[in-house]
């Protein structure tokens, strides 16, 4: 079997919201164009997974409206025909939106009779295997969405989930917050509600990278009872990890075991009922792009550049946002060492956010470094013993007290942009502490005016393409 989703940019539901939502108090209708991911194997469930990624929005002129009441839209087809045409040409799919001003986000007896017509026509116009979407967006901003898969015997399936990310973080879902939270999760509630837990049980979050910051965001997750987790890392255990990396113990780096398997250990004996995917393999690996794809959210707690540079464009590409987190410790050289800086950086890549190659916390010759020495390390050793390449500097300062605040800070960022709590202005794209000062700053970065992945909307949610992730220029 094959479910459904769909991420919606937060400003194409504005741009909905804007021609749908009227003070008359009728309904309306308007397309989406969306790319897709198409996912082979969702490590969760096994299923095949079709993404869909909101593209443009395309409203139905008034003028093209032939009866329009409270219960009730119909339209010529012209512009669905265009916009069809225009999907065709991007290899996108066409998600029709209409709304019920009534509040109800189940699909109608009109719906159900109509809607068939317009996946007819589609099949027609672009080829038997065209599908397309629809969609209700209601008064209250409820939406509820199904895919037409086989336009003549009438099937469809549901869309399983509906993200929309902007400053804030929403999904929808079928039984959101229906019923009481579970035992483990109910002190939880009493500060955030039950929504928020059934939110975090729903979510598929990725963590890049199990080492200090990594293996606290993880272990917060779990207790937080986020249902999925997927660690990648390719990393073992050393005995210089043990001061930081929660869940491990000397056993485990007597036997080398990978990060990733004592992740997954310590947060399955938790019983909290977290469904945990380990991956070992650097993130950049093809072997992880359909668990990545899966992923609804990113943590990246990775310390080198090419893995960094690597979610800076897999956010953009696939709206999934990472929250990339990074500590930072320069001392002096005395005996002992005497602190200069203490910094931990929590920043969210996501659309409409700047990248972190325009933060400057990615250094691309560093990466190119980092590449040739997975890639051709015979060639890497000959040219950093002639100094031509930037070698691996002394082990980085780290005390667990401070990469786990780190995770904490990142992981209640996430909490806010679900549940709020912060307010309206709550949110930080990037929050520094400066934890040897006792404060925290919010450096502001504007995209690069070059810059390929932030500066303009030309890759956001292009999802699949070849190849992977778009040439690098
Ligand atoms: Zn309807
Ligand atoms: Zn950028």
């Amino acid at each position: 079997m094959t479910t459904y989703s769909l991420t919606l940019r937060d400003e194409h539901l504005t741009q909905l919201r804007n021609h749908l939502l009227r003070e008359e108090g009728c309904e309306h209708a308007a397309y989406v164009l969306c790319n897709v991911a198409s996912i082979r194997h969702d490590p969760w469930d096994r299923q095949a997974h079709r993404k869909y990624l909101s593209a443009k929005v395309i409203p139905v002129p008034d003028d093209h409206v032939l009866e329009s009441t409270p219960n009730l839209v119909t339209w010529s087809t012209a512009s669905f025909v265009r916009a069809l045409k225009e999907a065709k040409a991007n290899e996108q799919v066409v998600a029709v939106v209409h709304n019920h001003p009534s509040g109800m986000t189940r699909f109608s007896e009109q719906d159900d009779a109509n809607e068939p017509d317009l996946a007819r026509l589609a099949v027609n116009r672009n080829g038997p295997d065209s599908t397309i979407l629809s969609m209700i967006l209601t008064a209250d901003l409820q939406i509820a969405g199904r895919v037409w898969l086989r336009p003549l015997d009438g099937a469809h399936a549901p869309l399983r989930l509906i993200r929309i990310f902007g400053e804030r973080w929403t999904l929808h879902y079928e039984g959101r917050g229906a019923d009481a939270s579970v035992p483990s999760f109910n002190r939880q509630a009493l500060a955030f509600g039950d929504a928020l837990n059934h939110d975090l049980r729903k979510l598929r979050i990725g963590i890049v990278g199990c080492g200090g910051t990594g293996s606290a965001v993880a272990v917060s997750l779990a207790r937080l009872g986020v249902g999925h987790l997927l660690f990648v890392d390719n990393d073992i255990v050393d005995q210089t990890n043990l001061n930081r990396l929660h869940g491990s113990c000397q056993a485990d780096a007597d036997a080398m075991r990978p990060k990733v398997e004592v992740l997954a250990r310590t947060v399955s004996e938790m019983g909290l009922g977290v469904k945990v995917v380990p991956i070992e393999a650097w993130v950049g690996d093809p072997q992880c792009r359909n668990s990545l794809r899966s992923c609804d959210i990113i943590f990246g707690c990775t310390d080198d550049h090419e893995g960094r540079l690597f979610l800076n464009r897999f956010a953009y590409y696939y709206l999934t946002p990472v929250i990339d987190i990074g500590l930072a410790i320069d001392v002096d050289r005395g005996t002992p060492p005497s602190v200069k800086a203490l910094d931990g950086r929590v920043t969210v890549i996501a659309t409409g956010h700047t990248c972190l190659l325009c933060r400057g916390v990615i250094n691309p010759e560093i990466a190119r470094a980092e590449t040739m020495r997975r890639s051709e390390p015979d060639e890497y050793e000959r040219r950093k013993a002639e100094s031509y390449v930037i070698g691996e500097g002394n082990p980085a300062p780290a005390v667990v007290t401070f990469t786990t605040e780190l995770a904490c800070m990142g992981v209640n960022e996430m909490i806010h942009r679900l549940q709020g709590f912060r307010g309206p202005e709550g949110g930080a794209q990037n929050r520094v502490r400066k934890f040897h000062l006792s404060e925290d700053r919010r450096p502001g970065h504007k995209p690069g005016p070059a810059c390929a992945v932030c500066s303009g909307d030309g890759v956001w949610g292009k999802g699949d393409t070849e190849p992977f992730l778009g040439r690098i220029a």
